[in-house]
């Protein structure tokens, strides 16, 4: 399918220059081959080129090109849904606590490269905040905040007075804060793992779609239209952005667009009125509104989108505007600058899956959101099997390619006006009355 361009975003505007990067043209070959410039797969990359490894990263377009390039930049270490009984119940014993904890400390392994490899990306931990849209949720915030600070995390649970101070806005019954997160120029994160790894001397080969990947001696021989790469082992990390290169890999996930926008620069006593504290702030809806402010001073949010929703952009925009009166009625009359769409790849389970395809070849996907610090630490995992590290070890199960429903997609559309309307009712009786969503 024709994904969206990426040229209208922001951060193509505003992101530090990627490194040069050419098409593949000849036969090459490399201890491990990875497909997929974003996140997953750079991460990998480099994980696996700091021990030495011998690695080539394909993309079938340009590095970021994909959710990695285009996402709100928010790197919130937690699960968006489950709590932690409900990760070991899904993905049990003995993986659920090594993923949980690897889950939970994503963001020092983020901000860590960041600062290993002086990657240039405007990233700032100033920490996160939950925004709980009823006080109902509030209970599900004390669950949280009693498991992540079993990990030894020092998050908080927020009374209403300080959501307000945190959120600028006097629309939440409260909300939780974990000081581990922060936010940062996407593209310009996904740019500078590519420099880190050119830099440790792995390989990128840009505009280069893989076409088939089939047995090759005791490895695999990857190729795309002009050259090839012969790997003893293959890392596939191309997300929502799964072409048909693989069978039915781009049926373990359903795709759901999200609409991006970025306000015109904000004058500095408004922001200090929204996010004193630099905090990057995501609701409690299903949903949910999010917003962070970029080092040149716009507030950037998402929506997901469907129908007229992302289809007419008019309209997109003017919901997003209706949604941001009522939130935070001090942005009034300011225009979004900005606007792009992106592709999320949507999991049943919230949170990622790990394949193993074949003897030597592994993918994950379905990251559902949550790419920015998860797409890296199941990057470090793929890295981590690449090593040669038995499969029992690892830090997610590894299972056989399992497609979704066919009904997903379809049941994914339905079922975003449906939790949407959720929302509004839970929300109307604690007398609180959004519009439209
Ligand atoms: C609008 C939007 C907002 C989001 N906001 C956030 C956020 O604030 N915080 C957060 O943590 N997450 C967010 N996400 C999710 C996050 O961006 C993704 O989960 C993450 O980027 C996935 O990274 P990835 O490396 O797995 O895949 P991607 O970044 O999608 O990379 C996949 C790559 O594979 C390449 N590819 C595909 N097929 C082939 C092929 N045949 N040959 C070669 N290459 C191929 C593509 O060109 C692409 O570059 C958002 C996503 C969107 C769309």
């Amino acid at each position: 399918m024709p994904f969206a361009p990426i040229e209208p975003s922001l951060w193509y505007a505003t992101a530090r220059p990627g490194p040069e990067t050419s098409a593949l043209d000849t036969d090459m070959s490399a201890d491990v081959c990875i497909v997929g410039a974003g996140y997953t797969g750079l991460s990998s990359a480099i994980h696996l080129a700091e021990k030495g490894v011998n690695v080539i990263v394909l993309d079938a377009e340009i590095v970021g090109f994909g959710g990695s390039g285009r996402n709100a930049g928010h790197c919130t270490p937690t699960f968006a849904h489950s709590n932690f009984a409900g990760v070991r119940k899904t993905v049990g014993a003995p993986y659920a606590d090594r993923f949980i904890a690897a889950q939970a400390d994503s963001a020092d392994l983020v901000f860590g490269l960041i600062d290993r490899y002086g990657i240039d990306c405007d990233a700032v931990r100033t920490g996160y905040v939950e925004a709980a849209h009823t006080p109902a949720v509030l209970k599900r915030l004390e669950v949280r905040t009693a498991d992540y600070n079993s990990l030894g995390k020092k998050t908080q649970l927020l009374d209403r007075a300080e959501a307000a101070r945190r959120t600028g806005s006097s629309r939440y019954a409260g909300g939780w804060y974990h000081p581990d997160g922060g936010h940062l120029n996407p593209l310009g994160y996904v740019r500078g793992l590519a420099r880190a790894l050119l830099s440790l001397g792995g390989k990128i080969h840009t505009q280069s779609p893989v076409v088939s990947i089939v047995p090759s001696g005791t490895g695999w021989k990857v190729a795309t239209a002009k050259g090839s790469v012969t790997a003893d082992k293959v890392i596939l990390g191309t997300g929502a952005y799964t072409t048909s290169y693989w069978p039915k890999l781009d049926r373990t996930f359903a795709r759901l667009a999200t609409a991006a926008f970025a306000t015109e620069p904000l004058p500095e006593a408004l922001i200090a009125s929204i996010v004193p504290d630099n905090n990057t702030v995501v609701e409690t809806r299903h949903d949910p509104a999010s917003y962070r402010i970029t080092a040149d001073r716009r507030l950037v949010t998402t929506m997901m989108v469907e129908g007229r929703r992302g289809g007419d952009p008019e309209y997109t925009r003017a919901l997003a505007s209706r949604r941001f009166e009522w939130i935070l009625p001090q942005l009034k009359g300011k225009r979004w600058e900005y606007y792009w769409y992106g592709e999320l790849d949507i999991h049943p389970r919230t949170y990622p899956r790990l394949y193993d395809l074949a003897p030597g070849i592994v993918a994950a996907t379905g990251f559902s959101g949550r790419g920015v610090p998860t797409g890296t630490a199941v990057g470090k995992i793929l890295a981590d099997w690449g090593m040669g590290t038995a499969k029992t070890d690892l830090a997610m199960p590894s299972d056989p390619l399992v497609a979704v429903s066919a009904l997903l997609p379809l049941a994914t559309r339905i079922a975003l006006p449906y939790v949407r309307l959720v929302d509004q009712i839970s929300a109307w009786r604690y007398g609180i009355r959004p519009p439209k969503y």
